[in-house]
């Protein structure tokens, strides 16, 4: 890697240049075309603030150690907000980006946070060869992760109870470990995505990413590819938090759901998965491997596939320049954060392939978030139908802004959401006077 000067302060702490970000490279693109000066799109692009810590575990009898960092990117248009991700491979890069990913997705669809986002290294196969198990035990695997939440939560206490980040789940955590958050601060508006029936909970938040991320592919669909629904066909990666219901959401409108691939495996039917037996497979075996009402398939085949689109909702960087480059979809809808790289969105972009950005495609979870955050300091509940309305118009809104601007400025609905977003934050941090 060629030498340059540190750019941010992290950067001369840790001595090492932060890799090539697909925010990053956007932000100061976006940057450059509406002119501003770079050391305000330094400013734009630098984290607030990034710990890393130690999380010591009481683990079934034993201390285990977890490491993980928390990244504060940008709170100008309010508190920090963002997931927590239990993941074996998460690094202070990798948080920071995901953190500017959540200012750019507030922004982007007007929802009045920040950015922020917490990593827990946390590698389930080594825990279990720590603990001598075999074979996969959803059961441990939850003490493990809910182990790790609690003493998580115990250390960042005062931090949640100020509201000054306010967590939600990501990859490997979801509403029991937001319960155990609530169970350490007793305080509803401190986490949001909490279980059902937990003091400040809101209905729909569960589903509000699969339900905003569903609305907009049916939009990209009619709008952009002019195909009816019901004769369309989707590839999805990732059977999650996100992919299951939106799996479900996206068949109840005539959709055809042709392969789903997971950790585990992945199933294939060319005219169409049955969801419904799907969802009970995956309840019965924990993966979509093995389903008998289709042939396996693997993430290599799956990414490969002539599909209307193709749904990436499982980890990041999976869309490399070479997977972008023999892509067959006709459109790629982000509902996972990053999963395209700087390489596959500049093939993208070559292809003029419509690709929907996961800070719009994945922001109902946030608004949702938004939702149940301000329900619990007022203790007015919205309904599920009035969080779904809200997630679709927030999204609609905003999918409709950056298009125009799209169209008009010649550039990708990538480039225009990040524009949108970037000038957002920069009036706000410039009429606050922090910049
Ligand atoms: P999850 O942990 O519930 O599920 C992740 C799914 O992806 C699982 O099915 C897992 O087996 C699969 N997976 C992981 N790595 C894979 C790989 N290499 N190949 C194939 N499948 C793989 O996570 P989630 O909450 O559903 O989140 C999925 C994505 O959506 C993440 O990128 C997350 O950041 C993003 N996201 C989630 C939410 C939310 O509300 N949960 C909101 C916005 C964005």
């Amino acid at each position: 890697m060629a030498e340059r000067a540190a750019r941010t302060e992290m950067e001369a702490v840790l001595q090492a240049a932060e890799p090539v970000t697909r925010s990053v490279w956007l932000m100061e693109r976006a940057g450059e075309r509406l002119g501003l000066p770079v050391e305000h799109i330094h400013e734009l692009v630098a984290p607030q603030e990034v710990t890393v810590f130690r999380v010591p575990c009481k683990i079934l009898g034993q201390v285990v150690n977890f490491w993980g960092c928390l990244a504060l990117h940008n709170s100008a248009r309010g508190p920090f907000k963002g997931g927590i991700r239990l993941a074996p491979d998460v690094t202070i890069w990798e948080t920071t980006e995901l953190a500017r990913l959540m200012t750019l997705k507030c922004a982007l669809c007007d929802v009045e946070f920040g950015g922020g986002k917490t990593g827990i290294r946390v590698d389930m196969a080594r825990m279990y060869e720590r603990f001598g198990r075999t074979p996969r035990d959803l059961a441990f695997e939850k003490i493990i992760s809910l182990d790790a939440i609690e003493y998580f939560a115990q250390q960042y206490r005062d931090v949640f109870l100020k509201h000054h980040y306010i967590p939600a789940p990501d990859m490997g955590t979801g509403p029991d470990e937001m319960a155990f958050i609530y169970n350490e601060t007793l305080d509803p508006a401190s986490v949001t995505g909490k279980a059902e029936g937990v003091h400040g909970w809101l209905p729909g938040r569960k589903e509000s990413t699969a339900v905003g991320c569903a609305y907009v592919t049916l939009r990209v669909l009619q709008e952009t590819l002019g195909r009816d629904p019901v004769e369309a066909t989707v590839a999805l990666q990732g059977f999650g938090n996100v992919g299951r219901p939106l799996a479900l959401e996206l068949a109840s409108a005539g959709v055809r759901i042709v392969a789903v691939t997971d950790l585990y495996g992945g199933t294939h039917h060319p005219s169409g998965l049955d969801v419904d037996g799907l969802l009970e497979h995956f309840g019965e075996t924990a993966t979509v491997g093995g389903f008998p009402g289709g042939e396996p398939i693997d993430n290599a085949g799956l990414l490969a596939l002539p599909v209307d689109v193709l749904i990436p909702a499982a980890a990041g960087d999976v869309i490399t320049g070479p997977v972008a480059g023999q892509l067959r979809a006709r459109c790629v809808v982000e509902a996972a954060n990053m999963p395209t790289t700087v390489e596959g969105m500049t093939v993208f972009e070559q292809r003029e392939l419509p690709v929907v950005p996961d800070i719009l495609a994945n922001a109902g979870g946030v608004i949702a978030s938004m939702l149940e955050y301000s329900s619990s300091l007022s203790a007015i509940k919205p309904t599920q139908t009035e969080v779904y309305d809200i997630v679709r118009r927030k999204i609609g809104e905003n999918f409709d802004l950056a298009r125009s601007l799209a169209a008009s400025e010649n550039l990708s609905l990538t480039q225009a959401s990040v524009e949108l977003a970037v000038q957002r934050v920069y009036g706000v941090m410039k009429g606050r006077r922090m910049i």
